[in-house]
């Protein structure tokens, strides 16, 4: 197999699984309990959030466990609009998750004024209509740090530097940059930030929203004690010890894996470029997550080429998984302003930690043909018709 959709998610890494079936044989303990095996687990807990708060360059104490990306998404929008309720503005973009959008629509149907910004035809926000956005209203802005269709990495540094002017809390959601490129709290400058295990080789089911000591915000699930108030119910442990473990190895060879992965994309890219004739690239040449390569195929399906390509064990993606069983174009391609059809045309590859130069090669060789094949099939259609 050949797995080439590591933005939708990451395989586990075997590390990583030896150390969940190592606890999960030896712990079972309730880690708010107060005897020695509760004792243990919640001992446990403390190193995997030491582990990401120091790969995010934060403080223990300012990492809440979640559910997933999308739980800390939505904690971060929600908490904040029930901290302040004096303000009843939010600022996000056009081409966020949908974790962030439709915390925004939400919010919006109950009456509060949500821009969208807009971006340019690379998929970079529009700061000078972020800025025109803010208003003394304005509780939080959220902005992804690298968007998940077209690997762009946002002026989140910029947009830190307008809010903090006017007193503005700054979300970033940092599922697709977090183990992909450095992403450190205070170089950002954010106030709360959205990582997910599954991205990064852990496991699902499992996320964490940084938040700034002082932020002002409150929590989205309530009941007991856990995650210091902020965020109730018993620990996800066994996916607290992924978690914990995958960020010790982005800490470890996260540097490395860049290098290789960006090697490897580059040799995909060129190479795609070389052997495909009237292929679109999507995204910027800079400021990319460089593993994440867009292209368009125009005149054909982006289904067509996404099964064809299954049919050899290859796997790549038409957009964002969750839009992938729905009819509807991707919006982040809406948005660069590509037309339906060219957007309907477009095909995500994702590459990650496990891809070795074998796979490019093979890709290399498979994709033209199918390109080809299907081309003339459509061609056949159209003379048909
Ligand atoms: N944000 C972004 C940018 C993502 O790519 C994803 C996952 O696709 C999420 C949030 C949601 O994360 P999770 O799958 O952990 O809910």
């Amino acid at each position: 197999m050949i797995y080439l959709d590591n933005n939708a998610t990451t395989p586990l890494d075997p590390r990583v699984q030896d150390k969940m079936t190592e606890f999960l044989k030896e712990h079972f303990g309730n880690p708010s309990s107060l005897y020695p095996i509760g004792r243990a687990v919640k001992e446990i807990i403390t190193e995997a959030r030491d582990t990401v708060a120091r790969a995010l360059g934060a403080k223990r104490t300012e990492i809440f466990f979640t559910a997933s990306g999308t739980e800390s998404d939505n904690f971060a929008i929600r908490g904040v609009i029930d901290a302040l309720p004096e303000k009843n503005e939010i600022i996000t973009s056009e081409i966020e998750h949908p974790a962030v959008i439709e915390m925004a629509n939400y919010f919006e149907r109950k009456g509060l004024k949500v821009t969208f910004v807009p971006v340019d035809q690379y998929g970079t926000i529009d700061i000078k209509r972020l800025k025109e956005a803010i208003s003394p209203k304005t509780a939080i802005i959220s902005i992804m740090h690298a968007n998940n269709e077209l690997g762009t990495i946002q002026p989140i540094r910029d947009v830190v530097n307008l809010a903090k002017e006017k007193g503005i809390l700054v979300h970033t959601d940092a599922v697709q940059s977090f183990g992909k490129i450095n992403v450190n709290v205070d170089k950002l400058g954010v106030d709360l930030l959205t990582i997910s295990a599954h991205k990064i080789y852990g496991p699902k089911g499992i996320g964490a929203l940084y938040i700034r000591k002082g932020t002002n915000i409150m929590p989205l699930i309530y009941g007991g004690h856990q995650e210091r108030l902020m965020r109730a119910g018993t620990e996800n442990t066994i996916g607290i010890v992924g978690f914990g473990e995958a960020t010790r190895f982005v800490i470890e060879q996260g540097e490395k894996d860049k290098n290789r992965i960006e090697n490897l994309a580059s040799m995909l890219k060129n190479g795609i470029e070389e052997k495909i004739p009237k292929v679109k690239f999507n995204g910027p040449e800079q400021n990319r997550i460089k593993g994440t390569i867009n292209f368009s195929f125009p005149g054909l399906e982006a289904e067509a080429i996404l099964l064809s390509l299954a049919t050899k064990d290859i796997y790549v993606s038409t957009g964002s998984a969750c839009s992938e069983d729905s009819e509807e174009v991707s919006h982040v391609l809406s948005a660069i302003g590509l037309r339906p059809e060219i957007a309907r045309s477009s095909v995500r590859i994702s590459l990650g930690r496990f891809n070795k130069k074998e796979d490019i090669h093979v890709v290399l060789e498979e994709l033209p043909e199918i390109v080809k094949k299907l081309r003339e099939i459509s061609a056949l259609d159209i003379n048909d018709s």
